[in-house]
């Protein structure tokens, strides 16, 4: 598996998202735990927050789908964050392994990595046997 470093984009990425979370985190009923930023190739940032519900979607979901029906097909870079108060990078869960593989395979995703550092990877690294 190919580890990138981080640069000044990913740290912009990651104040987005925990801006978003911020700005939407729902005190007392504990809604909105997530924020997530995607950086597009071609620039343009897009964020969102998750939606609680019975099945709920993870803010990697509503994400990538505000850029997707903006036009965007083609992406970088994606991290989630949790939560307002911890503000720590979370790792995709199974199903949004899934879906940025299908989506995009080699989107890099930021995570922590065995040492509590932060490194990218690609979403397909993040799903072998696909
Ligand atoms: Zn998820």
């Amino acid at each position: 598996m190919e580890r990138y470093e981080l640069n000044d984009n990913d740290k912009m990425l990651i104040d987005t998202a925990l801006a978003v979370l911020k700005e939407n985190f729902d005190d007392g009923i504990y809604n909105h735990t997530v924020g997530c930023a995607v950086l597009c190739k071609n620039g343009i940032v897009y964020k969102g927050v998750n939606c609680d519900g019975i099945h709920g979607s993870c803010a990697e979901y509503i994400t990538i789908g505000s850029a997707i029906s903006a036009g965007e097909r083609d992406f970088d870079t994606i991290v989630a964050v949790h939560d307002k108060y911890l503000n720590y990078v979370i790792p995709p869960c199974g199903n949004c392994r899934q879906m940025l593989f299908e989506y995009c395979p080699d989107i890099k995703v930021i995570v922590n990595d065995e040492n509590g550092k932060l490194i990218k990877v690609k979403a397909k690294d993040l799903l072998p046997f696909a």
